[in-house]
């Protein structure tokens, strides 16, 4: 991935794939100890792993890459990476630290190093003729710069402060936290060490605490660093390295996001009667904006400012917003917001009536809203946009300790009271609380009554059709997801289900294949895979209609965020949710939606209640979180797969693309109607040159993965006939695209590089 451009790097994270298997996302390495030859020597293979985990290398690695170091290490918490520091100096040596920074770094060195014998000065932030004088030559081994400065924001001049630190021979230490690579890489102003409290953009999901550390070179001071987490132990877990990894492949497109919601944020409260001065780098007005311009590409999601009046008022602002929550951390997907003064405690130099923002993934007017209704006293109850939602996962905090992060329910039986047995659970196999908060959210963004988890696409499919008995008759249309023909063929037709195939997207064929009283089922799926034919939603569920029959729609490719069956009078929406809809390619999962409470669906539930077909409490939870960045993961590719479809249409090695986007596609006046939003992130193209030409082609992609599936952050191309086998309808000169959320730039040059070969 050489010369990959960050958003690249990030959402492969740097491409590696799983060693013995090609898996796109990486094994969670559990064991503590490992099995070794007596005739290695002993600085070779794994030992324990403490020091020697597998699942660190990936992230390490794209750690070092994001930062323009040597090396990068994670850690069990942003605390750990700060006292790893510490503990690598010795009694006697003496260290700079800046007056504001992160509360919780004064206790640290106050409360621990001091009973070592290390020495502390304390300069002013950002004021670098106070920090000039204050080190001392021969004796000061670190000098501590937080950028942006927890809570007013100030930027440190990097290169200056670095002049001073290494004037000296001290390293320059910088806790980077509140603005993560790419919007600030310390190291590339002379800082010697970078590290942040992971748990805040870097994972940006809320439900992973753990810190990082990177170094410009591997020096001896890295060595050190490097063998504190074997000695002292303040390790990362395996899961949360995992989990880590795997928010890291967002980072990009929720700093975009953030970024831009918290400008606006900025200059609403700048404007604002009932506020006083506002810290944002962004803001003219910031005393060190000209300095952020140049050392920052961008200015970081997090704002300050003074509410006008007492401590009380600023409380009163404090508890009175409901979309920001009121919590402390920072870097979600869910804006926070605190009172610093109220976290830090009474030495705090935080002013009393002081307010500090973490803005989030929501939609950004909302954000304003609720912050106006809140300094005005007024609440509004103006409806929550969908990217509100999302973000939010519907705003749910958990029953018993108000977890911005709902808990995953592992118990497979509760206890219970006779009195009311069964309610609200009995036994796991299809009562988990797990399940409720992604199909609440599923659900209403589909516009529906009600969802329901099941353990894989294919099993919601199966669910729909576990419903009939032996005589039904069903429609399905010809071209489509190439397993569910299979299902049909072979397990559905064995059931004695009549099965009637009609040309996909063709309505009249449809009229003609619907047997009014008789038909029970007429299976859509739009856009159609893999040759993005799309149907005519709402005309298609008249005819069904009509017919007596119920229509599902298979709007995986489309996602809620761009069609909406259900509001197009489908009785149902199915999803493999192992494509968009988790986004990360690492569940496997389905869902159903049904528009209204209907025997049926009640059907449907008591189907996954008696077949067992249920996603495990893990997978629908990493489902949720997947969930939290759907709106900026798919804007992101409809975005790339249209700009990819337009440098395709025309090309000299592409007989054709298949994109609704595309103006002269058959079926643009349809998705144009249809779909809101974008296209999709899928697209086909057909090589010039035929099925060999295909082939050469498909084996030359280097950036897109050649791997099956879709739907992923990271971008996958497949020959389709070769997957679905001889009987495939799918002509052999086609590839499908799946494209994900990496560099526009990096995709069209793996395209080009790999269309020379037609
Ligand atoms: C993947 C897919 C399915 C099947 O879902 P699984 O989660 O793989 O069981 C069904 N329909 C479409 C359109 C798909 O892409």
């Amino acid at each position: 991935m050489k010369g990959a451009h960050t958003d690249t790097l990030l959402a492969q994270a740097l491409g590696w794939l799983e060693e013995t298997t090609g898996g796109v996302a990486p094994s969670i390495q559990v064991a503590t100890t490992y099995v070794r030859d007596p005739a290695m020597p002993s600085s070779e293979g794994l030992w324990y792993s403490r020091p020697d985990n597998p699942c660190y290398w990936q992230v390490e690695a794209l750690l070092a890459e994001l930062e323009h170091g040597e090396a990068a290490m994670v850690t069990g918490s942003g605390s750990a990476s700060m006292a790893m520091v510490f503990e690598a100096l010795s009694t006697g040596d003496h260290v700079l630290m800046p007056h504001y920074a992160y509360g919780g770094v004064h206790y640290l060195i106050n409360d621990m190093a001091n009973a070592w014998g290390i020495e502390i000065d304390v300069y002013q932030t950002g004021d670098l003729d106070d920090m000039a004088r204050l080190v001392r030559p021969g004796q000061t081994k670190v000098v501590w710069v937080e950028t942006p400065s927890n809570p007013e924001m100030v930027i440190v001049d990097l290169e200056a402060a670095a002049r001073i630190a290494h004037g000296v021979d001290a390293k320059l230490v910088v806790d980077a936290t509140f603005a993560p690579p790419p919007i600030c890489r310390p190291l590339d102003h002379g800082a010697d060490v970078v590290l942040h409290s992971g748990t805040k953009f870097l994972n940006g999901h809320s439900d992973v605490v753990c810190g990082t550390i990177a170094t410009r070179v591997k020096d001896d001071f890295w060595q050190r660093l490097d063998r504190m987490r074997m000695r002292s132990g303040a390790m990362l877990g395996p899961f949360e390295t995992w989990l880590l990894l795997r928010g890291l492949r967002t980072l990009h497109l929720r700093m975009e996001q953030a970024q831009a919601s918290a400008q606006k944020i900025a200059e609403f409260l700048e404007g604002h009667v009932d506020v006083g001065r506002v810290f944002y780098p962004g803001l003219a007005s910031h005393p060190t904006h000209d300095l952020a311009k140049r050392q920052m590409s961008g200015f970081g999601a997090m704002v300050s400012f003074d509410v006008t009046g007492s401590m009380e008022d600023a409380l009163k602002v404090w508890g009175g917003t409901r979309i920001f929550k009121n919590a402390t951390s920072l870097g979600g997907p869910e804006s926070l917001v605190e009172h610093r003064k109220s976290s830090d405690g009474y030495e705090s130099p935080v002013p009393p009536n002081q307010l500090r923002l973490s803005v989030g993934l929501e939609d950004a007017d909302d954000l304003i809203a609720d912050l106006d209704a809140a300094l005005t006293g007024k609440p509004t109850n103006r409806p929550q946009a969908r990217a509100t939602k999302i973000a939010q996962g519907l705003g749910w905090t958990s029953r018993d300790h108000k977890a911005v992060v709902l808990p995953v329910h592992m118990a497979s039986t509760y206890a219970t009271d006779p009195a009311t047995y069964g309610k609200p659970y009995a036994y796991a196999r299809d009562q988990n609380p797990t399940y409720e908060q992604p199909e609440a959210l599923i659900a209403d963004l589909e516009g529906g009554f009600e969802a329901r988890l099941f353990a894989s696409g294919m099993a919601a499919v199966s669910a729909v059709f576990q419903c009939l008995k032996a005589g039904d008759h069903v429609v399905i249309q010809d071209t489509l997801y190439w397993a569910i023909r299979g299902l049909m063929k072979q397990v559905v037709e064995g059931w004695g289900i009549e099965v009637t195939w009609a040309p996909t997207g063709d309505l009249e064929a449809l009229r003609r294949a619907v047997r009014k009283g008789e038909t029970r089922i007429v299976w859509l799926e739009t856009p159609a895979n893999p040759t993005m034919a799309v149907t005519d939603i709402a005309a298609a569920t008249a005819i069904v209609r009509e017919a007596g029959a119920l229509s599902v729609v298979d709007n995986t490719f489309a996602t809620p965020l761009l069609t909406r069956p259900l509001e197009l009078s489908a009785d149902f929406v199915m999803h493999s949710a192992t494509k968009y809809l988790n986004g990360h390619s690492d569940v496997v999962a389905g869902v159903l939606v049904a528009r209204v409470e209907t025997p049926f669906w009640d059907q449907i539930r008591h189907i996954r209640h008696m077949t067992g077909a249920i996603l495990g409490p893990f997978e629908a939870w990493l489902l949720m979180r997947g969930m939290r960045t759907l709106e900026i993961r798919v804007a992101r590719a409809c975005r790339n797969a249209m700009a990819i479809a337009q440098h395709l249409d025309g090309h000299e090695a592409v007989d054709l693309v298949l994109y609704p986007g595309l103006t002269a596609s058959n079926d643009h006046d349809v998705s144009a109607r249809q779909m809101s939003g974008g296209f999709g992130g899928m697209l086909s193209i057909r090589i010039r040159g035929g099925e060999a030409a295909a082939q050469r082609v498909w084996a030359r992609f280097k950036l897109f993965k050649i791997a099956t599936s879709l739907g992923g952050v990271e971008s996958l191309v497949e020959h389709r006939a070769t997957v679905e086998g001889p009987e495939s309808p799918v002509p052999d000169d086609l590839l499908r695209l799946s494209v994900g959320v990496e560099h526009i730039d990096d995709l069209i040059g793996d395209l080009d590089q790999a269309l020379q070969a037609a």
